[in-house]
């Protein structure tokens, strides 16, 4: 926070006004008495520092901004309006007096009730659509110059053309590539191929994010006092945020994502309890991917398999292998000796935690127990699902990516929160275990009817191989690498 206002009368009876709470509300929230704040008001008493700091951080959390001129609210919305010759992200940052024009926009391409907005992801260009944009534009487009972007960009539409509005750029090359095809197949209902709408079924369940690993994203950055997602702390209990948190483990490849809502020491709990066990599991993996982590042989992995080493130098993977076997055939069998041991459930636990350092804050409180067992009891007797893993095409980014999808609204046998991670070619899908928006273990869910009707996306992955992450004592990997002559 820069240059701190100091906090007058004037300014908590505004800020009050803007959040219309009462004086017990803001009382109750910034844990002091209500007698503090009504002497305060009026002039009769200046509540001592800590009181003081404690109201500033009530309205701060609540979002509100001391500046110079009087409270205001500041608030973001922010859109990926996909059309067929491309995308364009657009954020409507806005105070309290601008919210009245991004209400104004909200209610163009969607509905609002009370805080809720619900935006419709497929629109058509209508002329009354364009004409709306044009009443948006005359009304607000002074205030809020991002409006004429917006006009420009549906105006190139033809009348009745589609196009998808989305709450961010999808990140995977799968989930874009999925987006664009059911755009393509809208516009183009006479060469769609079948299977293409399916995109449109998860959508309509799940809200998806795709935190961006290609430029710095700090999940949280915004909000004051921090406070750890795992922990629960703030400063003011002791936590401190002093290293930053990578959402993804360095040694995949992520210097990017990072959180600003991980305490010290739940950074080093993770980094020690839970994320040696999943880099080790991918570290064949992240050989043959080249992943650049940090560190030795320019930042590149050299892993040793008991004697055996493998060693990315750049541009291919070297391989010093006691065993190697011939075929007849013509195949190659390397036989490794143990590699790092890992905990097959702290790999379970390093997926989800990276799930939870994304989720969207308002999905937390009902992942009290997953946040517990993830921290805190990593020892559990309760059933976990599998994690599905299968091979994709290589995207031209072989960079970690992480996809969390988070139900729109109670299902039955629908997960509450699945997550997707991939490294390179290698793709993992897992449901968040103990949410407590599910109603069932979520043991099978990968198989169950809705939800291969609603991730249709995953059958085009072909095999998928369920993997048993449950076991809670640690294991060795002695992987074995066959090498098969391409024929023809
Ligand atoms: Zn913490």
């Amino acid at each position: 926070m820069s240059a701190e206002i100091e906090l007058g009368a004037d300014d908590v009876r505004a800020a009050r006004a803007l959040l219309q709470w009462s004086q017990a509300d803001l009382a109750k929230a910034a844990g002091v008495g209500v007698s503090t704040i009504a002497d305060f008001e009026k002039g009769t008493r200046t509540p001592i520092a800590n009181n003081l700091s404690a109201t500033r951080r009530a309205f701060e959390v609540a979002g509100v901004t001391f500046t110079p001129t009087g409270p205001t609210i500041y608030s973001e919305l922010s859109l990926y309006i996909l059309t067929q010759t491309g995308g364009t992200e657009m954020r409507f940052r806005y105070a309290a007096e601008g919210a009245t024009a991004v209400q104004d926009v909200v209610s163009v391409f969607g509905t609002t009730d009370g805080n809720t907005i619900e935006l419709d992801a497929v629109q058509s260009a209508s002329p009354a659509l364009k004409g709306s944009i044009d009443k948006l534009v005359e009304r607000h487009g002074g205030a809020v110059p991002q409006l004429n972007k917006l006009k420009q960009i549906i105006g190139r539409l033809a009348d009745g053309e589609y196009f998808l509005l989305l709450p961010a750029q999808p990140e995977t090359s799968a989930g874009r590539l999925e987006v664009e095809r059911f755009l393509h197949g809208l516009n183009h209902p006479d060469e769609k191929p079948e299977g293409d709408e399916l995109f449109g079924v998860l959508l309509t369940h799940y809200d998806i994010a795709n935190p961006r690993t290609d430029r710095l994203t700090v999940i949280g950055k915004d909000l004051l006092p921090r406070r750890c997602r795992f922990c629960n702390r703030t400063s003011a209990d002791g936590a401190t945020f002093k290293k930053a948190a990578h959402v993804i483990p360095t040694a995949l490849g992520n210097d990017h994502l990072k959180s600003a809502q991980e305490c010290d020491d739940c950074n080093e709990y993770f980094g020690c309890d839970t994320e040696p066990s999943l880099i080790a599991m991918l570290d064949i993996q992240r050989v043959f991917l080249g992943t650049q982590g940090r560190g030795k042989v320019d930042g590149r992995p050299k892993l040793w398999f008991g004697e055996d080493v493998l060693v990315h130098d750049g541009s291919k993977v070297n391989i010093t292998a006691q065993t190697v076997r011939h075929d007849p055939s013509g195949a190659l069998t390397v036989e490794l000796g143990k590699g790092a041991s890992l905990t097959p459930s702290a790999v379970y636990r390093a997926l989800t935690k990276m799930v939870l350092s994304v989720v969207a804050d308002d999905q937390l409180p009902f992942l009290k127990e997953t946040i517990n067992w993830v921290r805190h009891t990593p020892n559990t007797d309760r059933l976990l699902p599998k994690v599905a893993t299968a091979v994709v095409f290589l995207p031209p980014d072989p960079s970690a990516q992480l996809t969390v999808y988070t139900r729109r609204a109670p299902h039955p046998r629908l997960p509450h929160i699945v997550g997707e991670f991939r490294l390179g070619c290698y793709m993992y899908v897992f449901a968040v275990p103990f949410s407590q928006q599910d109603e069932w273990d979520l043991v099978g869910y990968f198989d169950e009817e809705d939800f291969q009707a609603t991730f249709k996306h995953y059958a085009l992955a072909g095999r998928w191989d369920h993997q048993d992450l449950s076991r809670q004592s640690k294991v060795s990997m002695t992987p074995r690498l066959k090498f098969v002559p391409k024929t023809k």
